[in-house]
């Protein structure tokens, strides 16, 4: 690619890993080939992971460091090009430890960041984990850490009850009218999935002033603390990688 298409404060991103999961979220890594200005020559050469949507940046949210509520998010365009050109805004250097398809998950593990965000009274408590995709087993990792009580975890509803958080990341009718079944009085569910599954309830099944909420996205401060749990050590993230690809198959799958 022609370095002279690079806008004001673009960097060029060569890719040297993707990962998808279903259409939950992508991202990608690779390392910084040129920039538009000198003002972002110290990122040329540099491994780099890469938010993959921006904000306006004048709006409320924007301005609050809420850029996932941004009406006017805007998506880097991947079509399986073997550059990019991306605001150098969006590029974060990772150092040695972090591997590039580490680097390139990080776009998931910000999610599990963020809906592990919400349950604000977590310590000491008990919580359950709807769903067997890698942001379930995030969720898990991140709420030990954040030192909840016992953790359950499964694709459906477990025999555990009187929870105070549950997360689903399935988005079914089954797991959301068990999951009201299982939380306590003040309990609250969490959404990971949004979809137009009908859940008819009754309003008595939010007695106890149970709470349903949901977690949209991720800000970019989640994705930097994300940066720095996998960086530290604190977040395995190896674990959640099904499959790793050739470069080949990946641009088949992108079609
Ligand atoms: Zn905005």
């Amino acid at each position: 690619m022609n370095t002279a298409l690079l806008k004001e404060r673009e960097v060029m991103v060569k890719v040297r890993s993707r990962v998808s999961e279903k259409e939950l979220a992508y991202g990608f890594s690779g390392v910084v080939t040129a920039s538009c200005t000198g003002l972002d020559e110290a990122l040329v050469g540099k491994r780099v992971a890469v938010i993959t949507y921006r904000g306006c940046e004048i709006c409320e949210y924007c301005r609050a460091g809420r850029e996932n509520l941004c009406d006017s998010k805007r998506w880097i365009r991947d079509k399986g090009e073997e550059e990019l050109r991306i605001p150098a805004s969006m590029v974060y250097p990772i150092p040695d430890q972090v591997s590039d398809e580490v680097a390139a998950a990080l776009n998931f593990v910000s999610l599990a960041v963020s809906a592990v965000g919400k349950a604000k009274e977590v310590l000491g408590e008990d919580v359950l984990v709807i769903g067997d995709g890698g942001v379930s087993l995030l969720l898990v990792q991140l709420l030990k850490l954040a030192g909840a009580g016992q953790v359950f975890h499964g694709p459906e509803s477990t025999d555990c009850r009187d929870v105070k958080y549950i997360f689903d990341c399935v988005g079914e009718t089954g797991t959301q009218k068990k999951a009201l079944a299982l939380l306590k009085q003040r309990g609250t569910l969490i959404n990971l999935v949004n979809n137009r599954t009908e859940v008819p309830i009754q309003l008595l099944d939010l007695n106890g002033e149970k709470e349903i909420t949901s977690s949209t996205g991720s800000p970019h401060k989640d994705f930097r603390r994300a940066l720095r749990l996998v960086a530290s050590g604190q977040l395995q993230v190896d674990t959640i990688v099904d499959r790793k690809i050739g470069w080949e198959e990946c641009m088949m799958e992108i079609g």
